[in-house]
Formats: structure tokens, C-alpha cells, sequence
């Protein structure tokens, strides 16, 4: 294995724990060099994914594929594998020299130095801050040279801020070291911003794969169209003018990047198809404004610019819905205000 980066690949992996099943039949391909999430509520399968790669939960029948080969009977530690636990599994009596030392004592310098710990060597785990150790625990994984990288929950026990720190490293050592990484996370957040690629599971199935852009623009079932995002759901939707009607039973959620709230009279565009509604509740988020209307007996947020003339609480607003997502059975389908096209053709 001289070559840095390692692809994986399952094919048809089935796994049960007694009369459990945690894994239905997962299919997943992962190229060399890439950071890959698996996202999914808890419970979901995420962990137990991640254990069989690392051969340390073997399947009750599929293949597992490192660089083509198929490794189910290949003992872990003969996988080129470094694994990363949540809660650090550092060896509380062994220095930060020792603990790094385990996976292979001549690198310990240039892993040091990699994960910016020098000086620590001689300390302790109980000495280090939860990022200082995060890191050690990343520099022992990394000690045996791995092609894959896997992570569980990695930064679930760290501060907000150190965690944020943290993920924007990990991109960069994965990137400078050009080997794969494969992290379980149930932080979408996360997910999001660190990933390039997003395995999103959920009830021991995998959901949909994708890039973050394509998760978030076109999910492919409903429930990654709940998941991803800030997805609200709307009740009423027969209520909602424009928009074409559906089964009484139907299901459909926004974003509030999929609404404007307008003061009245400031529409000029789609004023014809605004409908009204009174503002509830107005929140500073720094750099915008969310407003909560009422519509059709819905409490939707919708982003306003801070420099935007003010809107006040219990005020009429005319809102205007560019689109929705409509949930149906397995399928999600994307539907866009009628009026956007008639309005755009009469200009
Ligand atoms: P979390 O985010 O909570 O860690 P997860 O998505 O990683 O969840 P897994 O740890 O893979 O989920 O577990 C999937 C399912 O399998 C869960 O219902 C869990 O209770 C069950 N499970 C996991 N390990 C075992 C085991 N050793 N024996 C029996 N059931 C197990």
C-alpha cells in the first residue's frame, strides 16, 4: 500500500445484532481522497457502517472493498484503517508521547508536529484541553500511516468553539495528507461545512448520498427533505394560493429562504400574489432579521435584511412563497409558485 488514499465500497451489507437489524442491504462508494459524513438520527446505523469498515463488526453478508479488494476477512488492523472514537480513548496512564507512541514510535515527532502538540509530549491526557487531546487522539490514529481515516462522533465531546477549530483541521489534514476520512456525525451543521460527500442514513438504510449542495436543492426522499436543512412543515397546504392542489393528506415543508415578507405596498414584483399575514414574533440574528408570520394557520420564519425599513410585531405583511416541497409517499417534489411564471411572462 504505498499509494496514499483508499477507496471503499459496500455492496449489499446486511448486519444484525440477534434478531436486530442495524444494516439493510447499504450500498455505498467512497473515492479515495475525499471527506465523507454519515448522517443520520441516532440509532440510525451510522456507527455500526463505520465499525465494519474498520473490521471491527463483521457483517452477516455483503462485501466490504478497500481499493477493490475485498476485505471481510481481512483482520482490521491489517486494513490500513487509523479510527478516531468520541470520547478520545487516550491511555490515561501513558504520556501524550506514549499514547502517540502505540500506533508507531518513529513518527511521533512528525505527528507531533503535524497536529501542533509539540511541547506537550511529557503531559498527560488529564494536562491537555478536550481540543489538545481530540488532536493527540488524531495524531495516534495517523501514527500507522492509514489510507482511511475513521471518525466517530469526533468533536461530540468539545467546546463550540474549539469544535469549530477543530473541523476546519480536519478538512486540511485530510486534504495535505490526501487520504480518505469517514466521519459519523448526527450534527447536519457539521456535516454540512466539513464534508464533501454526505451518506445520509436512517433506519439502518441509506437515505441518499450526495454533495451538501445537492442534499440540500434536491433531497430525494421525504425524510431527507425533514432532515437536511431548516425545513418547516406546513399545514394547510390546500390553503396556499398559487400553488397547485394536492391530496388532502398531502405534506409539504419550506425554508425560510423560500419565503419574503414584504411591508405592504413594497411588493411591486409579485404583490399580486403575496397574500397577507401578521407578523408574531422578530428575531436579531446578527446579520439578518427572522420574522414569524402567521399564514394559513402557520408560524413560518422568513429572513429579512437588517437595513430593510422595519416591520413591527402584530403588523400586516404580505408574504410571497417562491416555492415548496411537497412530500408524497416516497417521493419529493419541488414546486414553485405558480405566479412566478405568469408574472415573469407578462414582463
Ligand atoms: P448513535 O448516533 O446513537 O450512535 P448510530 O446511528 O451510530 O446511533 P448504531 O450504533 O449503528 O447507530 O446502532 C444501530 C442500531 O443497532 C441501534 O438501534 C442500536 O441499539 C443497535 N445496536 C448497536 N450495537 C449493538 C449491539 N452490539 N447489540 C445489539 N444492538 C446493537
Amino acid at each position: 500500500m504505498n499509494e496514499r488514499g483508499g477507496s471503499v465500497k459496500l455492496r449489499h451489507i446486511n448486519k444484525y445484532y440477534g434478531t436486530f437489524q442495524a444494516s439493510k442491504d447499504v450500498n455505498l462508494t467512497i473515492p479515495r481522497g475525499k471527506l465523507v459524513a454519515l448522517l443520520g438520527p441516532s440509532g440510525s446505523g451510522k456507527t455500526t457502517i463505520l465499525r465494519m469498515i474498520a473490521g471491527l463488526e463483521e457483517p452477516d453478508s455483503g462485501e466490504i472493498l478497500i481499493d477493490g479488494k475485498i476485505v471481510n476477512h481481512t483482520p482490521g488492523s491489517e486494513r490500513g484503517i487509523g479510527f478516531v472514537f468520541q470520547n478520545y480513548a487516550l491511555f490515561r496512564y501513558m504520556t501524550v508521547f506514549d499514547n502517540i507512541a502505540f500506533g508507531l514510535r518513529e513518527r511521533v515527532t512528525e505527528l507531533l508536529k503535524l497536529v501542533g502538540c509539540e511541547g506537550l509530549e511529557k503531559r498527560f491526557p488529564s494536562q491537555l484541553s478536550g481540543g489538545q487531546r481530540q488532536r493527540v487522539a488524531f495524531a495516534r490514529a495517523l501514527a500507522p500511516n492509514p489510507q482511511i481515516l475513521l471518525l466517530d462522533e469526533p468533536f461530540a465531546a468539545i467546546d463550540a468553539k474549539i469544535r469549530l477549530e477543530l473541523r476546519t483541521w480536519l478538512r486540511e489534514m485530510i486534504n495535505r495528507l490526501h487520504i480518505t476520512g469517514i466521519f459519523v456525525t448526527h450534527d447536519q451543521d457539521e456535516a454540512i461545512e466539513v464534508a464533501d460527500d454526505i451518506i445520509i442514513t436512517n433506519q439502518g438504510r441509506i437515505e441518499q448520498t450526495g454533495t451538501p449542495q445537492e442534499l440540500y436543492k434536491n433531497p430525494a426522499t421525504p425524510f431527507v427533505a425533514r432532515f437536511i436543512g431548516n425545513s418547516i412543515p406546513v399545514r394547510n397546504y390546500n390553503d396556499f394560493q398559487f400553488f397547485e392542489n394536492a391530496g388532502p393528506d398531502s405534506v409539504a415543508i419550506l425554508r425560510p429562504e423560500f419565503l419574503s415578507v414584504f411591508k405592504k405596498g413594497e411588493n411591486i414584483q409579485f404583490s399580486k400574489s403575496a397574500e397577507d399575514a401578521i407578523v408574531e414574533d422578530i428575531i436579531f440574528r446578527g446579520s439578518n432579521l427572522e420574522i414569524r408570520v402567521r399564514l394559513h394557520g402557520n408560524l413560518l420564519p422568513a429572513i429579512r435584511g437588517i437595513n430593510d425599513p422595519p416591520v413591527e410585531i402584530g403588523e400586516t405583511v404580505e408574504v410571497f412563497i417562491y416555492r415548496l416541497f411537497l412530500l408524497d409517499g416516497d417521493a419529493v417534489y419541488m414546486i414553485d409558485n405558480q405566479s412566478l411564471k405568469r408574472e415573469s411572462m407578462v414582463i
